[in-house]
């Protein structure tokens, strides 16, 4: 009998209206199965099954060529924590079939799914490296339902409430209850505050916990302390004659900087995919920690619509500019860099992780970058400033900490295990789950 059907019988003889699963020899006991089938022991691709049915997050890794979670799925319905490429990028691949699952997400999230799904086609598009097609894109919007926070919802069978992550605008931890486990999945979270958005505040009741440990075995520089560090170092290049690129990822750190920016009157450029994404979050106040300082930093940031004739113009004229990528992986910082590296008066400013691998990384390594198939050496000076959008440490303790008689399964993180195994000799029932593994709860 097939395991569907199985499952209905026994939910005709005893009336149960919540997902029943067979536990092995035990006849029929409630649980909840979870399969991870990205993000585990692993940043990127992020990817939780539930009972078969719901699916949480489906993340596309930023590597060359990029890489999807395993195996294939037909979930009823998605739910996605947050617009960052590594939760939603894989997304239109669920719309190729005939049967397309619900999708539930709050209104930024949605928007930068959209965008993201429209940056991958235009640079992957038509090859192995991108599994869907405008199609698949477009047909997102005809199965979408957005939510705001603390609001339950019915998705597969399950009731979902959304809470704010305090990561980006529109991030979520999402409380997933099956009628007998409760279910928490942070996604990325912070707990301290950021110009952009309000830390995490929310600690839902939970039986089960799948956490982020992105940052686990980091302590972040006091956020006050580094935007001083941060400022000064832009300041002091600025006076002395120098322009300043700081490298910013699209979604959340280009608005970051520009608040930042602002509310230390330093006069900044904007350029890159983050300016379309800053419009995009200024149609969602509601999302925002202080809508009244993000428009005011809208609007001092001078924004880059010329080709790279203005670029060059920029990079000699004493400016601050804030640029994508990050990791200077693409973009408008292939441009800017080349154009500023050989004289000391100017600098790069990190914002962020620099992945192994990318041109970032290798820059602060080894003070030369491969920029648009070329390696250089760097004679600009280069500094890095974690300003994550990820609690360290100390904030997935405290986090936890809230979450004792719980069962804790740790992902997107390079250190799972080693978390995992600190957290029991603290007395926590954890665990690091590997790619493709099948839990039942
Ligand atoms: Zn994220």
């Amino acid at each position: 009998m097939a395991r569907s059907a199985l499952k209905e019988c026994v939910e005709k003889l005893t009336g149960a209206t919540s997902r029943w699963r067979q536990a092995p020899g035990t006849g029929y006991t409630p649980a909840m199965e979870l399969r991870f089938l990205g993000g585990a022991r692993e940043v990127g691709r992020s990817a939780v099954l539930v009972n078969d049915s719901l699916l949480l997050d489906y993340g596309m890794m930023n590597a060359t060529p990029p890489r999807f979670p395993v195996g294939s799925v037909t979930p009823e319905a998605v739910v996605l924590s947050h617009g960052h490429l590594d939760h939603v990028g894989a997304l239109p691949t669920l719309l190729s079939g005939t049967d397309h699952p619900a999708i539930h997400w709050t209104p930024p999230t949605r928007e930068l799914a959209h965008v993201l799904a429209r940056d991958t086609l235009k640079l992957h598009g038509g090859t192995y490296d991108c599994p869907f097609t405008g199609e698949e894109v477009r047909r997102m919007r005809q199965v979408s339902t957005a939510h705001n926070y603390g609001k339950p919802f019915e998705a597969a069978g399950h009731e979902i409430t959304l809470y704010n992550a305090g990561h980006i605008p529109g991030s979520a931890h999402v409380l997933v209850d099956d009628g007998d486990t409760r279910l928490l999945y942070t996604g990325d979270f912070h707990t301290d505050d950021q110009r952009l958005v309000a830390g995490t505040t929310a600690r839902p009741e939970a039986d089960v916990v799948v956490c982020e440990s992105t940052y686990a075995d980091v302590e972040h520089t006091d956020r006050a302390e580094l935007e001083r560090r941060f400022v000064e170092t832009v300041r002091t290049t600025v006076w002395n004659g120098g322009t300043v690129v700081v490298p910013v990822f699209a979604i959340g750190r280009t608005q970051e900087l520009c608040m930042i920016c602002a509310a230390h009157d330093v006069d900044c450029y904007v350029d890159g995919m983050g300016t379309r994404v800053t419009d995009l979050f200024g149609q969602h106040p509601d999302f925002l920690r202080d809508p009244t300082a993000f428009r005011r930093a809208k609007s001092a940031a001078r924004t880059v619509s010329g080709g790279d004739e203005q670029r060059r113009r920029i990079a000699d004229a004493n400016a601050t500019v804030l640029t994508t990528a990050g990791m200077l992986t693409g973009g408008p910082a292939m441009t800017y860099v080349p154009a500023i590296r050989s004289s000391p008066t100017n600098a790069i400013a990190l914002t962020g992780y620099q992945a192994e691998g990318t041109p970032g990384r290798e820059l602060v390594e080894t003070g030369r970058a491969e920029i648009d198939g070329r390696r250089m050496p760097v004679s600009a000076r280069v500094e890095s400033f974690d300003f994550s959008a990820h609690t360290d440490r100390n904030g997935l303790l405290e986090y936890l900490s809230a979450y004792r008689d719980a069962t804790i399964l740790l992902n997107h993180g390079d250190n799972c295990a080693s978390f995992a195994s600190e957290l029991r000799t603290r007395d926590y029932d954890a665990r690091a789950p590997e790619l493709n593994d099948q839990l039942t709860l």
